[in-house]
């Protein structure tokens, strides 16, 4: 954890765009540790890394995640996957979501483990194997849908799938999973009731004679609510950023919030009674107002919605926006002590006093913090990593660079 004196340094001597997240990996991999705790083994611990970390870099969250225990990686997408990969990550990589026909080949050629819903996708995936002549059979997880609907078999075909793949000499059964529509509601009935359809599904697939290894079910909310859902593997992805799946979902012990946003105030000016502040004229003062100009807006994911709703932290006092949030700009109220420069911190960590987490900004404008989060993306909005109160690496307009490469394990 930066102290404010560390925080201090690096803010300081950041030459670039003043708004920028920092993220610590300290915080990220003792969240990793929580959960390695909470799951027992043998429990694999998938951390999951899809679109950029959750917005907060895939490759330096990736690399904090294993080196501090978990067991593989979950992407959405193949290019996502390659990424990693190109980073020089080892680690098994399963691509979550589905794969379009045309990919295929250079996901195997990547070494990421695809998921399979369908009879006509699990014998692309051989001809691809056999085209690309590889020694190993390529391992296969077969999604069921237990109520989702979205992707997935239904549980009365898994069977005949399940039997492709295991029958292929050129794929390998490796696991079957399923994902829940509601682990985060407050009633578990139909999480139970899923878990009830992918139990039965499984017993069919193992009464076909074909053998499963493993079984995998959980995201962060089944895996923080139900222990009994952990079986082989557990899926975590926004709890690993220390962000709540739903305001009711309590992060376990000493899981906190992975990101902040801050930045300085560009300009302080005096706006007069009548007078209103940015387009459409949405806020005007009724009386002499303060007000800070804060160089970010909606196209650095500080969603335009959150115009008149959203509130920042301007040396440690509560500053309400004022008006509409702008594509690059924001204004919000500040007191007669406010001066141009002034740290303002846009997005809180938890444990920087007065801030909004994320999971505040998210019930203020009445979505999640997943969405908030993924929209948080370098380059244009610089990352900027520490770890040991050092800076260890930067994600900005010249690219992704690791300071001390060896600091980042992985
Ligand atoms: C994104 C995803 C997860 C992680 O979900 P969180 O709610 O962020 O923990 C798990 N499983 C699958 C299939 C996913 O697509």
């Amino acid at each position: 954890m930066p102290t404010s004196a560390d925080l201090d340094k690096l803010l300081d001597g950041w030459q670039g765009r003043p708004t920028v997240a920092v993220i610590d990996l300290d915080v990220l991999r003792e969240n990793v540790r929580r959960f390695k705790k909470l799951v027992a083994p043998p429990t694999l611990l998938m951390a999951v890394v899809k679109a950029a970390g959750y917005g907060h870099g895939s490759v330096p969250v990736a690399k904090a995640a294993l080196a501090a225990g978990a067991d593989e990686l979950g992407v959405a997408t193949v290019d996502e996957g390659a990424r990693l990969r190109g980073a020089g990550i080892d680690a098994p990589i399963l691509v979550l979501g589905p794969v379009g026909i045309n990919e295929r080949c250079r996901a195997l050629s990547k070494r990421l483990t695809l998921v399979a819903s369908d009879l006509a996708f699990a014998r692309g995936v051989e001809t691809d194997k056999q085209m690309l002549r590889m020694k190993q059979p390529a391992p296969v997880h077969l999604k069921i849908d237990s109520g989702m609907r979205r992707f997935g078999a239904l549980p009365e075909d898994s069977v005949e799938i399940a039997r492709f793949i295991s029958d292929s000499p050129h794929l390998e059964l490796a696991a079957v999973m399923t994902h829940f529509a509601g682990a985060d509601d407050t009633d578990p009935a139909f999480t139970m009731e899923q878990a009830r359809r992918f139990d039965r599904a499984c017993e069919a697939i193992r009464s076909a004679d074909v053998i499963i290894p493993q079984i995998h079910l959980a995201n962060s909310a089944a895996t923080i609510r139900f222990p009994e859902l952990h079986r082989d593997r557990v899926r975590v992805g926004i709890a690993m950023y220390g962000l709540r799946p739903d305001p009711d979902v309590d992060l376990p012990d000493g899981v906190k919030p992975v990101m902040a946003v801050h930045s300085r105030l560009a300009r302080v000016f005096a706006v007069q009674p009548g007078e209103s502040i940015g387009y459409g004229r949405q806020w005007s003062a009724s009386e002499p107002t303060m007000a800070g100009l804060v160089p970010l807006g909606y196209a650095d994911g500080y969603r335009r919605h959150g115009s008149d709703r959203y509130w920042m932290s301007v040396n440690g006092r509560r500053s309400p926006v004022l008006g509409r949030i702008s594509m690059d700009q924001t204004v919000v109220e500040v007191d007669s002590n406010a001066r141009t420069g002034d740290r303002v911190i846009v997005v809180g960590n938890g444990t920087d006093g007065v801030a909004p987490t994320l999971n505040d900004l998210a019930t203020l404008i009445d979505t999640i913090p997943y969405e908030l989060a993924t929209g948080l993306v370098a380059p244009r909005l610089p990352h900027l990593y520490v770890q040991q109160g050092e800076l260890v690496a930067i994600a900005d307009v010249s690219g992704y660079r690791e300071i001390d490469p060896t600091a980042l394990g992985g």
